[in-house]
């Protein structure tokens, strides 16, 4: 399954079986009923840049933030995190942006926490390691779990999409 890739059979199996009853948007809804307010850009600055306030100070600034609607269909639907190296008076200077894909902003807000700690993270390491989980659960100890569950969600999306199109989701491709 897309965006499950990484977890093990015996997990995927109960997800497979959950989403053959129809019952995934149930389960998902149910954990997570609210829906966050942060809609606009500048709402979603100030919110990641709290976070990081609150957990990663010492972290490189951030430049920019904003939702990005390309990202709905990209690979990468989490997030994108980039350090845009730019030639400054002959000094490289990287600039830090977080794009969080436009989906989010109708989603939970344990989901959008998550994302956004994700991003923030890779401000400090650039790969998935144990230091960058470490990170992840410093800022949110729930991340695992919440990590896990927004996957669901990306997945019981694409299969609702695919399902209203009258078309099979397409093979397995994971991609965080
Ligand atoms: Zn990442």
């Amino acid at each position: 399954m897309r965006f499950l890739g990484g977890y093990p059979p015996n997990v995927l199996d109960q997800v497979r079986a959950m989403a053959a009853a129809g019952k995934l948007g149930e389960h998902i809804a149910r954990r997570y009923p609210q829906r966050h307010t942060v809609q606009t850009d500048r709402a979603l600055y100030d919110y990641t840049t709290e976070l990081k306030q609150e957990y990663l100070r010492s972290a490189p600034p951030l430049h920019k933030v904003g939702y990005d609607a390309r990202l709905d269909t990209a690979q990468h639907a989490l997030g994108l995190h980039t350090a845009i190296s730019r030639v400054q008076g002959g000094k490289l200077k990287a600039k830090k942006e977080i794009r969080v894909a436009s989906l989010f902003k109708d989603a939970p807000p344990e989901f959008l926490r998550m994302i956004v700690v994700h991003e923030l993270a890779h401000l400090k390491e650039s790969d998935h390691n144990k230091a960058f989980y470490r990170l992840c659960e410093h800022m949110e100890p729930q991340y695992h779990q919440l990590e896990f569950d927004t996957r669901l969600y990306l997945a019981w999306r694409e299969l609702e999409a695919a399902q209203s199109k009258g078309a099979t989701p397409s093979p397995a491709q994971s991609q965080l």
